[in-house]
């Protein structure tokens, strides 16, 4: 496998009961690129994303993350090797601060005991890190928010700073604009663009022209299958993709 290809499936299926909702589908991700995955409703999207994060395990194909069969290994194992979903953790404490919230992120990626958390100088160490984090996201005036009072599109950009203190190489995001205001969305965007300078995203998205105006690559999925695969220009322009659009 290339060295700039950092995600690849090959053959990948999912047959549920009979029903195939992703037949056949090979996948490839190269490095430090932002790569969306697109269809229409029920083209197998959200199967095809559980089954690279291993929240659900293909009936068929083979997973490689850098390299590394990754098709038999739980989420939490791929997670240590830096392939990461939003969400996956769930990490957001509704009733603790958005501040707490991410140093919590922090301190399970760094495995601490209960010990670990009686040094004053790493909590103050911990809440630092935690602070940067939340400029980051943009969420600074918010650091002392309860999680659970937070504005929806806050929320989501909590999650993505509490899925960043794991430090991933790769970043899962599923339809991280869903639910949002353009004011949102304008601010998610630029925070998906700045996290894509040293990670990779993939992500599955509605929104076609956030697709468009942050995308590198590009995979169309229609009944299970990859319809087309490109720049946005290229396949927007595709009939077969049109066709698919259209056709629901
Ligand atoms: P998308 O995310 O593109 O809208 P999905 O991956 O959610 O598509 O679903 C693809 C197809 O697989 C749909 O027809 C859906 O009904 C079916 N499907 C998804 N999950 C299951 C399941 N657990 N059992 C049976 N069918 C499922």
């Amino acid at each position: 496998m290339s060295e700039d290809i950092i995600l690849q499936a090959s053959g990948l299926t999912k047959e549920f009961k009979g029903f195939v909702a992703v037949s056949n589908v090979d996948l490839t991700v190269r490095r430090g690129t932002i790569h969306a995955l697109i269809g229409p409703n029920g083209a197998g999207k959200t199967t095809c994303f559980n089954l690279l994060t291993k929240f659900l395990q293909p009936t068929g194909g083979v997973i490689r993350y850098n390299g590394q069969d990754i098709t038999a290994m739980q989420p939490a194992d791929i997670a240590r090797l830096g392939l990461v979903r939003s969400f996956q953790i769930s990490a957001v404490f509704p009733k603790m601060s958005a501040l707490e919230n991410v140093r919590i992120a922090l301190q399970r990626r760094r495995g601490d005991s209960f010990d670990f958390w009686r040094s004053e100088k790493v909590l103050a160490g911990l809440n630092h890190e935690a602070a940067a984090l939340l400029e980051d996201v943009g969420l600074t005036d918010f650091s002392a928010t309860l999680a659970g009072e937070l504005p929806y599109g806050r929320k989501r950009a909590l999650e993505i700073a509490t899925t960043l203190a794991l430090d991933p190489e790769m970043l899962l995001l599923d339809e991280p604009m869903a639910g949002m205001t353009q004011e949102d969305i304008d601010r998610i965007s630029s925070l998906i663009r700045r996290i894509s300078a040293n990670r990779t995203i993939f992500m599955v998205e509605h929104n076609l022209s956030v697709v468009a105006s942050l995308s590198d690559r590009i995979t169309v999925l229609a009944r299970g299958e990859v319809l087309a695969e490109g720049d946005y220009a290229t396949v927007s322009k595709d009939s077969r993709v049109i066709d698919a659009y259209i056709g629901v």
